[in-house]
């Protein structure tokens, strides 16, 4: 098919990628890209970052050059772009000698609109010297915040971006990122010279996807529970923190008789690929990984992202938790969280290489989690107004705060009360213990423990009788979690930090977080304020869906991509509810260009005749 050629960005969007209009910010950048101006990009994932290098790299001359790390996904970037009739290649490290080559002479023959690149091939002089006998429309620098070292996913080869302007000083470039916090977004701009950008900031929200936060008790038991009863047959992320736990957590999901594949770095290669490939690939499986797993993973009916392991940063948790739903659909960001993160992480903190500096730097990141975890506020809201965008909105209706308010009380007393004890062990015993027993001193329980140390002479002994032992755990927890008292040395006792005396002595109160009594779950069709609803098809239109998500799946495995990149479930779904009559018809679809129509048009009409026969 021929390519479409045209400058207009509306058309182009039209006839290319099959949609109506541009999103938010969207046109606005591309007119300004396509303009020849440089920019940078600010916007969640499933924002629609891409169309905004992809329309003005086929709106102007030459190539667009398009900087991504993410050389394992390459390949199904720019299958998605051709099965648009868009022409793309990529230039890596996975490539063989020829198909190198050829990409290089369609590159120089001025035949690609858009050619993806990994960053360290701009280390290499035989590259740069491609780059320079070509034409080049634009570069776009995807995942931008790789190059701000204070954030949490640098990449050195990154730095070598900033000569891109030195260079090429002609050559508008486009910096794109999820990560939205000011400092990430002062330093993107800094290091790749941006200074004379427009700067476009969209919206962080993502109104779809519902926050929740829980206390961690039994957590594969809990995590499965929220898969059998919210998220059965959906696709979703479990994230781990160790490998250890990520090969359990995927050995007890499939021994339950879900579909759970493992993912890290310790994996063998080739595994690791190919489970990627499955994930993508096939519908409704469940991906148990490290954070190793999912930077620029663009499918996009991940339904849940489930947190075994505390973030060490909200923009990590934000990042993760963002690749749930980009189709707009209701989703949820599930995190269970305990003491024992607090702890693991604080340790992992003081173990850390790097400066003092270094460390304080991870210390906060860890406290900006941690406020987000104990929270009695809307979720939503303290989320935005961590990247800086306090929208006003006080109540979103769609995280677990809002949707079971939490009340506070005011814990001075029992925070006294935990503080002397340890006070107490220290001063009067030279003893410290951990969580467990210092409870037990507290409820005034006689165990082994307390009369082998007669521990019931302590005068606290038996003073917390008014609460419970899980209520003293989430008192411990978040003192501990506001630095108000320290779990150390090598049998994790409890200590006091610089600012244990202050609480001790009751100078100013202590508001805490009472856990709700059930975790709230939001109704799935429902969603938060602003959401689009989940559509729930017809009973004509159920079984055609089911029947072009069969026919997807097998042409998607015939040529060896994602199902997504044929179409979205969204396209399917208006495809069955429509059923268009023919071609012309269907071509009205949202997310039906040119390039797929000519390719599947009468595929489609076929399934969709063997349907209603
Ligand atoms: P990001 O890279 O910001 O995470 P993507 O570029 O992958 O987001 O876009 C997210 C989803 O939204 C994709 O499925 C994309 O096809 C869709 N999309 C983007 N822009 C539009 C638009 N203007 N109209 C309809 N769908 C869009
Ligand atoms: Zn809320």
């Amino acid at each position: 098919m021929e390519p479409v050629r045209s400058s207009d960005p509306q058309e182009i969007l039209r006839r290319v990628f099959g949609y109506e209009s541009f999103r938010g910010e969207q046109q606005a950048i591309v007119e300004h890209v396509a303009g020849g101006g440089d920019a940078l990009v600010l916007m969640p994932t499933g924002g629609g970052k891409s169309l905004c290098y992809q329309v003005p790299a086929l709106a102007r001359a030459g190539t667009g050059v398009v900087v991504s790390p993410l050389i394992a996904l390459m390949q199904d970037q720019v299958d998605a772009l051709r099965a648009l009739g868009v022409r793309a290649g990529f230039l890596n490290s996975t490539q063989d000698a020829d198909e190198r080559r050829l990409t290089e002479q369609a590159f120089l023959a001025g035949e690609l609109d858009l050619l993806y690149l990994a960053p360290e091939r701009l280390r290499v002089e035989s590259t740069v010297r491609l780059l320079d006998r070509g034409r080049i429309g634009l570069f776009a620098i995807d995942e931008a915040h790789c190059v701000a070292q204070w954030g949490h996913d640098f990449r050195p080869d990154y730095l070598l971006l900033s000569e891109l302007h030195t260079r090429w000083p002609d050559v508008p470039r486009i910096a794109l990122t999820a990560t939205a916090t000011e400092a990430t977004r002062r330093e993107i701009a800094q290091r790749l010279q941006l200074t004379d950008a427009k700067h476009f900031v969209a919206s962080f929200d993502r109104p779809n996807i519902s926050y929740r936060i829980v206390p961690k008790n039994e957590p594969r038991k809990q995590l499965l529970e929220l898969l059998r009863t919210e998220h059965a047959g959906d696709a979703g992320i479990v994230y781990c923190l160790s490998r250890k736990s990520v090969e359990q957590t995927a050995e007890f999901l499939s021994g339950q008789g879900i579909r759970a594949l493992p993912y890290h770095a310790g994996l063998d290669a080739a595994l690791r690929r190919e489970n990627q490939a499955r994930f993508l690939r096939e519908d409704g499986l469940v991906m148990v990984a490290t954070i190793a797993f999912g930077m620029g993973i663009d499918k996009p009916d991940v339904r849940f992202v489930a947190h075994l392991d505390l973030p060490k940063s909200v923009e990590g948790y934000y990042q993760e938790t963002g690749r749930a739903g980009r189709d707009g659909e209701p989703s949820t960001a599930w995190l269970a969280y305990g003491l024992a993160d607090v702890v693991q992480q604080r340790k992992m903190i003081d173990d850390s290489e790097g400066d003092a500096a270094h460390k304080r730097r991870l210390a906060m990141h860890l406290d900006a989690m941690l406020a987000l975890c104990e929270t009695t506020e809307c979720r939503r809201a303290q989320l935005l107004r961590y990247f800086g965008q306090d929208s006003g909105v006080q109540r979103c209706g769609n995280c677990d705060t809002c949707l079971t308010p939490v009340s506070s009380w005011d814990g001075t007393v029992a925070a006294q009360k935990v503080l002397s004890t340890v006070w107490r062990l220290k001063h009067e015993r030279r003893q410290s213990f951990g969580t467990v027993h210092v409870i037990d001193i507290l409820l005034g329980k006689r165990t082994p423990k307390v009369e082998q140390f007669s521990h019931d002479e302590l005068s606290v002994f038996g003073v917390g009788a008014d609460l419970t032992e899980p209520q003293w755990r989430s008192v411990i927890r978040q003192l501990v979690a506001r630095g108000l008292l320290a779990v150390g040395g090598a049998h994790s006792t409890l200590v006091f930090t610089e600012s244990s005396p202050a609480v001790m002595r009751g100078e100013t109160p202590l508001m805490l977080r009472t856990e709700p009594e059930r975790a709230a779950r939001p109704s799935r069709s429902r969603g938060g304020s602003g959401t689009r609803p989940a559509v729930e098809l017809s009973a004509e239109a159920a079984p055609v869906f089911e029947r072009l998500r069969a026919w997807r799946a097998a042409a998607a495995k015939e040529q060896g991509v994602p199902a997504y990149v044929i179409f979205h479930d969204a396209t399917l779904r208006e495809i069955a509810t429509r059923a268009p009559a023919d071609r012309a018809a269907l071509g009205t679809i949202s997310g039906i260009g040119e390039g797929k129509l000519a390719r599947y048009g009468d595929q489609v009409i076929d399934v969709l005749h063997g349907a209603a026969s």
